[in-house]
């Protein structure tokens, strides 16, 4: 204003309406300055989505999308991951935009993009509130554009453009964030876009429709812009909302997990200055706009440059003007009230249009009024428009920085109305616009998607003969069931494989057993000695681990009994326990043939002993003359138990109806309690007794030989005992590593996996370790962590080779899991029928590192035996130190069935 205007204000009334229509224009100017602060927090809040500990804070939120190339233009298509691209495919694209109904094709594949507000098929629509009807909806549209174009033998895949905020993991796996632009379906937030379309496109009988990729119209814009030849690294989206995305350096997208080469990032600005951070460019007028909107709060940016939003900001500025008495002085102005009646009318109104619009309102305007209402969204828009420069800058400055370049060159899609003013001097972009919309794009991910659905195909099929059905389980079961028949019998004892071993235990804790007990545990990790006290307040133990020198356990059986005599002595003398006869219960975990509760015929040496005069040998009996030889009187052996008795006998204690012991370690076995009568090998036909299964060699004589595998048989042949403990092969922490590796191995030669890379180091046998099973199968996507393990056996895994290993690492722990329970399905249920009952609640005592340290094991056991074993309730308790603790209270069941 000229100096002297001011005192005339009150006098001069066209004056002071001017002054007040520059305030308003002036309030909507940003500053070059401001500008730059703008494009500087922009940048910051870019870095914060980028990283993983201030992800989950961030306002942008720089979503990965798993595109990990663009097209070049030479006819090969993006290539997520990184690997080839079949040539010769033009793809199908559907898509609805904009108000005008697009479904559009090539050969092969399908695209639909879904926008607020669209037509389609020349019918009006508005957003569906439900997620059944949104993409029912969807679906039937699919249908309609099918009906006259394509023939239903050909698998036609679908690109899906989803312009909303997802969780990407895969390119066909998205999980909604959260719904903007006016949608509010209820129930989809959260859930799987892709998996309810595929659902919804199901219900329309459209069997050959697959929804293979999902996209956000940012990336669609960019994958089209990249068709022409120049590659396009970066994307803008200025239509409804705004949005963008780019090439960041894929090491930088934390989130991601991957580490070479790029990876497209939807930036999700529309949330920028949702903390605050726009808080000093925001005017009134857009203060009004916020709170009058469904989600006051939130999409800050979004509000200032989508043009859903522009004619609001206008309305409300001249809602302000006419409070003034600034604007349409003669007509009535009610209908300004009136929300969204300039939403998209703000822009580019020559002279005569403008009062051609106005005038459709129902208001006079006078020429002035035109004029100014003209300047005011010119102001809004430019304002828009220096904002998206703004943000824009910001993602070029980030690509030339993180590329260490000095002048960064880009090409730049632009779908939406855009004016540029750049802030970043050091770049030089070239704005492309993008004509078809984003459905050439969709097509050309969807392209993509297909060969890596082809290639998963195949992986499918490699895994096939390790995926179990639920009758291969029901059949397993059965086996098992016919083999403990076969190996309880008198007469077929000798031909079964599982040798269902009596053990003389013929009961388990009843809580009554009082008394101090020694104990042994040879034959595990380490060996020990230990006591153990069972009072009426519970166990307590001690002990001692001793090592036995290698030239001990390969000497001579004297030799290795003396010194473990020497031990116990050892041990008693610094517990104090000379004095007394203490019951001695035996942990020998080797294969015995048991002929009373203290007497065991070794049948074989395992684990590295080789200790001679043994084999053949009553081990109770060996161990009393090595303490006749040394004059140790006060050793009174009672019994000798296998690991899993222990394991039973230790969980009994706290829960007596643990009558199952399991073992799922090294190796795997089972006992349980059966009836007397069913015992045809031990005279007797009362009550129970223990039996040791040795299932392990379940299907040693080929009952099994259908689901073994080809990696089975590899795994086999390689070991000392080929052909033997065939069950415990499929199932056991020695195997299940040396499965995964064979399966690597094949996945390797058929060029699914490495990029078809050879990796002499996983030839090596053992090199891949059952407990990395475990790691890899951490919930969540641990793929950090696969990562580690590959690079340790010299192998560069991309993301999509992680996901693989992990697959494959779940398929082999999966199959032994469901495995063991198909084998406790038949020892349920037999002893549900011993107990002719209808129903049976029992537990089972557990013990094995890998069933206590795989993160998926247990669950899926149980899973599967409560599927197959429907009648009986069964409880699983892991039991701390079986062995130590079970021999010793096998002895005291043992000496209070000995008193009267
Ligand atoms: P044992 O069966 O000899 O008594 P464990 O029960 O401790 O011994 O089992 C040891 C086996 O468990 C190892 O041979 C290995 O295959 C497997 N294992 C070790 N760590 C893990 C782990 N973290 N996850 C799964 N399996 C494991
Ligand atoms: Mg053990």
């Amino acid at each position: 204003p000229a100096p002297g205007e001011r005192h005339s204000l009150p006098f001069r009334p066209a004056l002071t309406s001017r002054l007040q229509v520059q305030r308003a224009l002036l309030a909507l100017t940003i500053p070059l300055e401001t500008l730059q602060e703008v494009k500087g927090r922009m940048l910051q809040a870019m870095r914060k989505g980028l990283s993983r500990q201030t992800h989950a804070q961030a306002n942008v939120r720089m979503l990965p999308t798993y595109i990990c190339s663009t097209p070049d233009g030479t006819g090969k298509a993006a290539q997520p991951g990184d690997m080839p691209v079949a040539e010769g495919g033009w793809c199908w694209a559907a898509q609805h935009h904009g108000g005008s109904a697009g479904l559009w094709a090539s050969a092969g594949a399908l695209g639909c993009l879904l926008q607020p507000g669209c037509w389609v098929m020349g019918s009006s629509w508005s957003p569906p509130t439900m997620p059944l009807q949104l993409f029912d909806f969807i679906a039937q549209c699919v249908r309609q554009f099918l009906a006259g174009i394509s023939s239903p033998q050909h698998r036609l895949p679908l690109g899906f453009v989803f312009p909303f905020s997802c969780r990407q993991t895969q390119l066909d796996k998205a999980e909604l964030i959260s719904w903007s632009k006016g949608f509010s379906c209820s129930d989809v937030e959260g859930k799987d876009v892709v998996q309810l379309l595929q659902l919804a496109i199901n219900k329309q009988e459209l069997h050959h429709v697959d929804v293979v990729a999902l996209m956000n119209d940012t990336v669609g814009t960019m994958m089209t812009c990249s068709m022409r030849g120049e590659p396009c690294e970066v994307a803008l989206i200025v239509g409804t909302g705004t949005n963008s995305c780019f090439m960041a350096e894929a090491q930088q997208v934390e989130m991601a997990e991957e580490i070479s080469g790029k990876m497209c990032v939807n930036t999700e600005w529309g949330c920028f200055g949702d903390d605050g951070t726009l808080s000093d460019i925001l005017t009134p007028y857009d203060q009004h706009v916020d709170q009058e909107s469904s989600n006051p709060g939130e999409k800050r940016f979004e509000k200032l440059v989508g043009s859903l939003y522009l004619g609001e900001i206008v309305r409300h500025v001249l809602t302000a003007l006419v409070a003034e008495k600034v604007l349409f002085t003669g007509s009535s102005v009610a209908i300004l009230r009136t929300k969204d009646v300039l939403k998209t009318h703000c822009h580019g109104w020559e002279d005569g249009g403008a009062r051609r619009a106005l005038e459709a309102l129902g208001l006079q305007p006078s020429e002035q009024d035109c004029c100014r209402v003209q300047q005011i969204c010119r102001a809004v828009v430019s304002r828009a428009a220096a904002l998206c420069a703004a943000g824009l800058a910001a993602i070029l400055s980030h690509m030339c920085q993180s590329r260490e370049l000095e002048r960064l060159v880009v090409n730049v899609g632009v779908d939406g109305e855009f004016v540029t003013g750049l802030l970043a001097p050091e770049c030089t972009a070239t704005l492309l616009p993008s004509v078809d919309g984003t459905g050439q794009g969709a097509a050309v991910v969807t392209a993509v998607a297909l060969r890596l659905a082809a290639q998963r195909r195949e992986v499918d099929q490699l895994l096939a003969p390790l995926r179990l059905s639920r009758a291969d389980l029901e059949r397993v079961q059965a086996l098992m069931r016919r083999e403990m028949e076969l190996g309880l019998g008198l007469e077929s004892h000798a031909s079964a494989s599982v040798r269902m071993l009596p053990t003389y235990v013929r009961g388990t804790p009843d809580g009554t057993e009082r008394g101090e007990f020694l104990a042994l545990d040879l034959g595990g990790t380490n060996f020990r000695v230990l006591v153990v006290r069972v009072a009426q307040d519970g166990i307590r133990m001690a002990s001692e681990i001793y090592v036995i020198p290698t030239a001990v356990t390969q000497g001579t059986g004297e030799e290795l009994f003396n010194h473990i005599i020497e031990c116990i002595m050892d041990f008693q003398l610094k517990q104090n326990l000379m004095e007394q006869v203490l019951p001695l219960g035996f942990t020998f975990s080797f294969p015995c043939q048991q002929l009373g509760l203290d007497k065991a015929v070794l049948l074989s040496w395992t684990k590295g002993f080789s200790a001679s005069g043994c084999v053949g040998q009553d081990v109770v009996q060996l161990l009393r003359e090595a303490a006749q030889r040394k004059q140790h009187l006060g050793l009174k052996v009672v019994a000798v138990v296998n690991d899993t008795v222990g394991t039973m006998m230790s969980c009994g204690y706290d829960d007596p109806k643990c009558e199952i012991g399991l073992i799922v370690g090294t190796g795997t076995n089972a006992c349980y309690m059966e009836e007397m009568r069913n015992v045809g090998t031990v005279e007797g036909e009362q009550g129970r007794m223990c039996i040791n299964m040795e299932w392990g060699a379940f299907g040693d004589n080929g009952c099994l030989d259908d689901i073994f595998t080809d990696f089975d048989r590899l795994v086999d042949e390689k070991t000392i005992n080929a052909g033997k403990q065939r069950f415990e092969k499929l199932i056991s922490g020695m195997y299940l590593g040396e499965i995964v590796r064979h399966i690597l191995l094949a996945l390797v030669e058929k060029q699914l996996l490495f990029r078809g890379k050879p990796c002499p180091k996983l030839q090596t046998r053992d090199i891949f370790q059952t407990k990395f099973l475990s790691t890899i199968e951490i919930d969540g996507l641990a793929l950090r962590q696969v990562r580690a393990i590959l690079q340790d056996l010299e192998l560069q895994a991309s993301f999509e080779d992680s996901l693989l290993v992990q697959k494959v690492c779940q398929t082999v722990s999966l199959r032994a899991a469901q495995l063991c329970a198909a084998g406790l399905a038949a020892v349920v249920e037999k002893m549900r029928e011993n107990r002719g009952s209808a129903q049976l609640a029992v537990t089972v005592g557990v013990d094995g590192t890998l069933y206590k340290m795989h993160p998926r094991f247990s669950q899926h056991l149980q899973q599967m035996l409560r599927d197959l074993a429907p009648n009986c309730t069964v409880t699983f308790l892991q039991s701390e130190d079986g062995s130590g603790k079970g021999a010793a209270l096998v002895a005291a069941v043992a000496c209070r069935r000995a008193e009267p």
